[in-house]
């Protein structure tokens, strides 16, 4: 059996958002027949849409497994599900999203699973730390750097997201505890 590269988006705009994300990653270093390669910075960016939210904290980190795409996705559902029970209201913000975006070069269509991630190309809080970690990674659509490009040429106007917070350890897969640092927001 050969190991697969894949990269999952990861992010959060309630509680303590960089403590939820450093918990998750260790629950993804913590997966059976899987490691982490590389993890993205910390990027911020203000809601979209529903303006009622906190800001999102959101980074990528690629992975090598052994697991298929489809139990893979129940583990993050699963983690997803571990770390938002303290969601203050039903259909509240999230306490942590986990996204498949790719799954080697893999392209599954089914009614639970679509991979690459349809809206990785209209989200830049998603293209950015995906540009960071893997920029000739090429989808369906192109080369990631080049979505990138083409996402600001199109979206001129599309407010910003900024980097909080590099990652705290110098080697992603001997995560022990916070990848992260605590980020208080000010
Ligand atoms: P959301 O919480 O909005 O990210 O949606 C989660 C649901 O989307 C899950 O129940 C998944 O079955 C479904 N889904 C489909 N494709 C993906 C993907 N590539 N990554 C994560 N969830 C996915």
């Amino acid at each position: 059996m050969v190991a697969t590269d894949v990269l999952v988006g990861f992010g959060s705009n309630l509680g303590d958002r960089c403590g939820l994300i450093n918990q998750a990653l260790k629950r993804l270093a913590d997966l059976p027949e899987t490691s982490l390669l590389k993890i993205s910075s910390l990027y911020e960016s203000a809601p979209v849409g529903c303006l009622a939210q906190g800001a999102f904290l959101n980074g990528v980190v690629m992975l090598r497994t052994f697991l298929e795409p489809r139990p893979l996705l129940e583990r993050l559902l699963e983690i997803e599900n571990l770390l938002g029970r303290v969601r203050k209201q039903r259909w509240g913000p999230r306490t942590i999203d986990l996204d498949l975006l790719f799954y080697g070069h893999a392209e599954i269509v089914e009614a639970s699973l679509t991979v690459p991630h349809p809206e990785i190309n209209q989200r830049l809080f998603v293209l950015e730390p995906l540009c960071e970690v893997a920029p000739e990674w090429t989808g369906p659509i192109g080369k990631v750097a080049d979505q990138l490009r083409i996402y600001r040429e199109l979206n001129p106007e599309a407010s910003a997201c900024w980097v909080v917070a590099a990652p705290a350890v110098p080697d992603v897969r001997k995560v022990t505890d916070g990848i992260f640092y605590r980020y208080s927001q000010s």
